[in-house]
C-alpha cells in the first residue's frame, strides 16, 4: 500500500507543478551583487518539488516608493534574465508554446507577473514596455492604494469601496488587448467586480485564500469565487493565509481551501499559488517582521508546506484524502496550462 502511494506520488509529480506566485525577482534584486542565486539557493527545492513553471512576481516594497518603482522593477527583471541566461535550467516564457518548449527541454519556466502597477506610474506606455519584457499577468494592486485602484485590506471590512481609477480601467483594457492575464489577487471587492464588468476573458486569482476560513478582504468571498468560476477562471490557493490561527495553519486546512473552491465552481477552477514567503521573512530583522505583522497580518507558515521542496507533501495528502489522479493533475498544472493555452 505504502509503496503504491510512493509510485503514485512519483507519477503525478513527474508532470510538474505550476505555482503562479513566487516573490523571486524581489529577492534577486536584494541579492543583486551575487551570481547564480536561483541555481544555488532555489533550484534544489524546485527540483525536489518537481516545479515546472513559476509565476515570478515583480513587487516593489514601500521603502522604494514612489521614486524608484520603475527602476527597481526593471532591475528585478534584469536579474531574472541574467540568472536565466547563465543557466541551462531555466527559461522565461512569454507564450504557451514557450511554456511547452521549456517543459520539453526539462527547464523550469518563469512567467513574469506584476503585483501592483506602481512601476507603471500613470503612464500606459510603460505597460507596453513591460509586455515586451515578458510580463504576462498583472494584478493592479497589492494591499495599498495606487494609481490604478485600491487593495483589499487584511481585515474583514474597511477596504475602500471605490472601484478602479480611470488609469486602472485603461490598464485593464490594454492588458486584454495585449494578451496580459488579469490577476484579481489583492484588489478590493469593488475593484474586483469592476474588472470583471469591463473584461471578457477568463481572470485568474494567482494567490489567495477563501474568506470562509480567513475572513479578510484580501481573500475572496464565495460570491467572488463564483464570479471567477462563471468566467472560466482559475484561483491559486495561497499557503500563508489559510487561517488567522497558527494551530489551524496546516496542510489539511490548505486542502480544505482547495475543496471549498472546487465545491463552488468545480475542480477546473483551482490551482496553486503557494506564495512561499518564509525564505524572505526569515532574512528580515525582527523589527521588520513585526512591522509586517502590524501592517498586514502575522503570516503563519505551514510547517510541511513552506518551500517548493514540500510540494510532494501536498500531492501525498491529496491522494490520502481521496482526490483522483485527474483532479490532482488539474490542481497541480492542468488548470494553469489551460489558462496559458487560452490567453498566452
Ligand atoms: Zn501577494
Amino acid at each position: 500500500m505504502n509503496e503504491s502511494i510512493e509510485r503514485r506520488i512519483e507519477r503525478l509529480q513527474t508532470g510538474g507543478i505550476i505555482d503562479m506566485h513566487f516573490d523571486l525577482p524581489m529577492d534577486l534584486y536584494e541579492k543583486r551583487g551575487r551570481r547564480d542565486v536561483v541555481e544555488t539557493e532555489f533550484l534544489p527545492e524546485f527540483q525536489a518539488g518537481n516545479i515546472s513553471v513559476l509565476g515570478a512576481a515583480i513587487y516593489i516594497e514601500d521603502r522604494y516608493l514612489p521614486q524608484n518603482g520603475l527602476r527597481i522593477a526593471l532591475d528585478q527583471i534584469a536579474r531574472l534574465y541574467a540568472e536565466t541566461a547563465a543557466s541551462q535550467r531555466f527559461a522565461i516564457c512569454k507564450t504557451y508554446r514557450e511554456v511547452q518548449a521549456a517543459q520539453e527541454m526539462g527547464r523550469i519556466g518563469f512567467v513574469i507577473t506584476m503585483e501592483g502597477v506602481e512601476p507603471l506610474g500613470t503612464d500606459l506606455n510603460q505597460l507596453r514596455v513591460f509586455y515586451e519584457l515578458g510580463v504576462r499577468a498583472i494584478g493592479l494592486t497589492h494591499a495599498r492604494t495606487n494609481s490604478a485602484g485600491h487593495g483589499g485590506i487584511f481585515a474583514a471590512t474597511g477596504s475602500s469601496t471605490e472601484g478602479l481609477t480611470a488609469f486602472g480601467r485603461e490598464v485593464v483594457q490594454e492588458c486584454e488587448a495585449l494578451g496580459v492575464i488579469i490577476d484579481l489577487a489583492h484588489i478590493n471587492p469593488a475593484g474586483f467586480e469592476e474588472i470583471l464588468l469591463i473584461t471578457t476573458k477568463p481572470p485568474i486569482v494567482s494567490h489567495t485564500n477563501v474568506r470562509r476560513y480567513y475572513n479578510i478582504e484580501r481573500n475572496i468571498s464565495d460570491e467572488q469565487i463564483r464570479m471567477v468560476g462563471e468566467r472560466g477562471g482559475v484561483i491559486g490557493v495561497n499557503s500563508i493565509l489559510v487561517s488567522p490561527r497558527e494551530e489551524e495553519s496546516t496542510l489539511d486546512h490548505y486542502i480544505e481551501h482547495i475543496e471549498h473552491i472546487a465545491e463552488l465552481i468545480g475542480i477546473d477552477g483551482v490551482g496553486i499559488g503557494f506564495d512561499f514567503f518564509a525564505f524572505i521573512f526569515r532574512q528580515w530583522p525582527e523589527s521588520r517582521q513585526k512591522e509586517l505583522a502590524a501592517k498586514f497580518t502575522k503570516p503563519h507558515f505551514i510547517p510541511d508546506l513552506t518551500n517548493h521542496s514540500h510540494a510532494r507533501n501536498l500531492t501525498r495528502r491529496l491522494i490520502e484524502r481521496g482526490f483522483s489522479d485527474a483532479d490532482i493533475e488539474k490542481i497541480m498544472r492542468g488548470n494553469w496550462l489551460r489558462i496559458f493555452k487560452e490567453l498566452l
